[in-house]
Formats: structure tokens, sequence, C-alpha cells
């Protein structure tokens, strides 16, 4: 990013306030925020997301609470908000859509009615590449039909239009960045990913690698790909991180709609993700094919130039060994996670 846009974010304006700063893509975007000299104020109500992984300015709260919104708003006068607050679990999302429409949706309605009354008008969220659904071409680029096919894509989808349409009538700016499969750690190992229940593939193999798991299931291995197995495209958390960064920069810089895929552009099998899970790790990781997952496409591959024309955003870690063996790091030195 070039210096004037990271000097234009350090400046004393008002943090930035991340709305489910203590999950785990948000936790390492506040870290990078932070890192870069950004101030921040976390606002998180725990459900999810853990408290040791933010060290910035905390509030816990919850985004079906106003008042709560209002106070932090009022109280800390941010100059943008980060939104990665929302369930995303597609499974889960088709046997409990009203909790879905009511987190994702509703949840984001409060947040940005209360940042209307209080004249803040800048929002980077999480999207993501399940608002596209079954993909009729590949890669996937931003112009793809959005199509979704579970009630966790639909509600993505409903966040966005949400967005455009206050920013058409109120002059929102925003970003939506559209995340295919977010993966790895800390490089230092602080930071990492720490679900219950874990559904994802990669903290799961590493679940049995610490012995935690007998074994992994391998959803499904008679899809029409090179090895049966689901294609992914997974992006470096802290790649991911640095988009967030990015994109506020060009929408402080007055920019209104940055709506961007963000993937490496390389999909790589369940079988692929097992055997460097298995090199990195020195373990055998037990794995047997079960019944493919409800609502899993056979492959999700990021394309599109917009992260890289607007954002000026490439991936700095696209080598799968290194995703996986920064997630290892913080599953070594965290083997039962936060412990939250
Ligand atoms: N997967 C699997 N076994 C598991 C968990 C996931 O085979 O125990 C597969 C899943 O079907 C998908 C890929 O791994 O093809 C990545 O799934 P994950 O849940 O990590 O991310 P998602 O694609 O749902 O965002």
């Amino acid at each position: 990013m070039p210096a004037a846009d990271l000097e234009a974010l350090a400046h004393p304006s008002g943090p930035v306030l991340v709305v489910g700063g203590a999950g785990y893509i948000g936790s390492h975007t506040v870290r990078m925020l932070e890192g870069r000299g950004i101030p921040v104020v976390v606002f998180d109500n725990l459900s999810t997301g853990h408290r040791e992984a933010v060290t910035a300015p905390f509030v816990e709260g919850d985004l079906r609470d106003r008042e709560a919104i209002r106070g932090v708003l009022r109280e800390h006068a941010p100059r943008a908000v980060m939104h990665f607050a929302a369930k995303c679990y597609v499974g889960e999302s088709v046997h409990q859509p009203a909790v879905y429409y009511r987190e994702n949706v509703l949840n984001t309605w409060n947040l940005l009615e209360e940042m209307r009354a209080a004249e803040c008008s800048e929002i980077v969220f999480s999207s993501s590449c399940a608002t596209y659904g079954l993909p009729v071409k590949l890669p996937i680029t931003e112009d793809h039909p959005q199509d979704p096919i579970s009630p966790y894509g639909r509600t993505k989808l409903h966040m966005e239009h949400m967005m455009q349409d206050y920013s058409r009538a109120y002059g929102l700016g925003f970003s939506a960045l559209r995340y295919f499969n977010a993966a790895g750690a800390a490089g230092d190992g602080r930071l990492g990913e720490d679900h219950d229940p874990e559904t994802h593939l990669i903290p799961l193999a590493l679940q049995v690698a610490l012995g935690r798991r007998e074994e992994i299931a391998i959803f499904g291995d008679d899809y029409d790909t090179p090895d049966g197995t689901c294609i992914r495209d997974y992006i470096h958390i802290e790649d991911l991180a640095d988009a967030h960064l990015r994109a506020l920069a060009l929408i402080q810089r007055g920019e209104r709609q940055v709506i961007c895929n963000l993937g490496t552009g390389e999909g790589f099998s369940v079988q692929q993700v097992l055997e460097v899970a298995r090199r990195v790790t020195g373990h055998a990781i037990p794995a047997s094919a079960g019944p493919r997952r409800e609502g899993d496409p056979a492959r999700l591959v990021s394309g599109g130039a917009c992260a890289r024309n607007r954002l000026g955003w490439s991936p700095g870690r696209t080598d799968l060994e290194d995703i996986v063996g920064d997630a290892w790091g913080f599953h070594k030195s965290h083997p039962q996670g936060y412990g939250s």
C-alpha cells in the first residue's frame, strides 16, 4: 500500500471500530491495523470469538442491542467500521435460517442504522464466495451471477444489497470482500483459528495430528475432480487481513463501492490439503471417505481483477505448505485453542 494511504489511515481522526474483532479473521485484521499504528476499538459479543485474541481496546456488546451500538459509536466516534460479526456455517444455516437472517441481516441493518444516525459512513465487511452459488464458469470473477444455494449465502447477498442501497441513497462508502477459504494463522503462532465446534478442514486435520481426534472424514470422493474430492481456494489469513486495510484506505479516499473477490486463484483438493498437512506435521492423519456434505460445490476458485487493480493487492503466501505450516504453528502452541 502506498505510504500516503497508510498515513491517511493512521491520521488521528478516530479509531476504526472492528465489529467481530475477536473472531478468526477480525482478530488478525485488528492486529495488522494496530501494527500499522491505526487506532482500533473492538466490539464483539464473544459468542464465538476469543477475548484472548484481542489486545486492542475492547467493548463487549451485541449487534442485537441498538443501545450498545449507539454507545460505542458515541464514545469512540470511529472514522469507519469493519464488520466481521456473522454466522458462517452453510450446513447450520440450512437448519436454522431464522438465526442466520437475524444475526447476519437484521444485525447488519441495526449497525447500518446506528452508523447513519452517528454520521459514520464508511464500512468494510465480510462477504463470501457463497453469494455466487454453483459456479457456471471458473474461475469465479466478480461479475459471475449471484445465485446462492444456502441461507448463509443468501444472507450475505442481502447484506451486500443493503450496502448498495444505503450507498445510493445515503452515500455510504462500503467494501464487500468476497472471501474464498480463509486459512492459516499469524506467522508467529500468536493468533489462529479456534472454533467450537470446529468444522473446517485444515484445523480438523491438525487436531487429528495433535491427537485430539482419531481421524478426519472426507466429505465425498466422487466429485468430478482429478482425485474425486472438492477443490477450494485457500487464502492466508494475513493476506486476507491486508486486503481489508487496503479496501478501507480506498473507501477513505472517497470510493463508494469496492466489491472484490479475495482468493489466490489456485485450487487444492481435500486430498491435497491432507497430504500437505501430513508433510507439515509428520503425522499420518488417517482419513476416510464419507458422504458428500450438503451444499458443497465441486470447485470454488477465485478469479477477477478487482483486488489486484483496485486494492493493489496480491496474495503474498500462496504455497499451501506455508499456509498449513502457520496454522500448525498456532495449533502446536495452543493445543486446546485459546482456552476460552
Ligand atoms: N471437508 C471435509 N471434511 C471435513 C471438513 C471439510 O472433507 O471434515 C471439505 C469440505 O467438504 C470442503 C473443504 O473440505 O470441500 C473445505 O471445507 P471447509 O469447511 O474448511 O470450508 P468451506 O469450504 O465450507 O468454507
